[in-house]
């Protein structure tokens, strides 16, 4: 039984050899990245000159390269098998000080919302997919605070100025609640120009906020990577 068992996976191994979820290189374990798209893709890097009222902005990775394609492909293409690799990342920087910091100092977190029709769309959101079940392992509730009121374009051709005009007001809380005293984390797949994080910032200060901080899996802090 086993030799047939042994058999079959190394068939099977032999015929869909895992790949660099980035770059289809053949690796070693599965939705591992292969050791170049590793290294380009950095872990944990602290940012502290967030708009307010965000205090600071943690990412796991740059939102260049890899991350970049993996998540436009989750956004753009519905593609959920990206996922795995995602949360891979995640837990690789799950016991980084950085990490246990920011979230031994927060009572909870609220992933960005998307609009009734883009969630309907999608069928899921992103951001709860890529967060949702590694905050339950690190014991963080995940509570959706926060809707969007309005339908917004795609934004990721936009500048700021524009993003902020369309953003402005475009969250509300979902319900009636007493935030005061609360400290926040909100997570968001990716942080560019921070005007989305800022207006859920302000909807979660409006309602009492003592603080809040943002988990972005993949960020651009004014890099403005040039490949492409
Ligand atoms: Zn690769």
């Amino acid at each position: 039984m086993n030799f047939f068992r042994e058999l079959w996976e190394a068939l099977i191994y032999f015929l869909f050899p895992p790949r660099c979820p980035v770059c289809r290189e053949i690796v070693d374990e599965r939705y591992r990245l292969c050791e170049a798209c590793d290294k380009k893709i950095l872990r944990l890097d602290l940012y502290d000159r967030a708009p307010a009222p965000i205090d600071s902005v943690l990412r796991v990775t740059k939102y260049h390269d890899g991350s970049r394609d993996m998540l436009r492909k989750l956004k753009f293409d519905n593609d959920l098998r990206v996922i795995p690799a995602l949360k891979k990342i995640l837990d690789d920087a799950s016991d980084r000080k950085e990490i246990l910091q920011l979230l031994s100092c927060v009572n909870f977190a609220v992933p960005v919302p998307l609009h009734e029709i883009r969630f309907k769309e999608r069928g899921f959101n992103q951001t709860e997919k890529i967060f949702g079940e590694w905050l339950a392992k690190k014991n963080l509730p995940l509570k959706n605070l926060l809707i969007r009121t309005r339908e917004t374009p795609r934004l990721y051709k936009l500048g700021k100025s524009d993003r902020e005009k369309i953003l402005s007001g475009a969250f509300a809380p979902a319900e009636d609640v007493d935030l005061r005293g609360q400290k926040i984390l909100i997570v968001d797949d990716i942080f560019t120009t921070g005007t989305t994080c800022k207006e859920c910032g302000k909807v979660l200060r409006s309602l009492g906020a003592e603080k809040i901080f943002v988990l972005a899996f993949a960020a651009d802090f004014g890099e403005n990577f040039q490949s492409r």
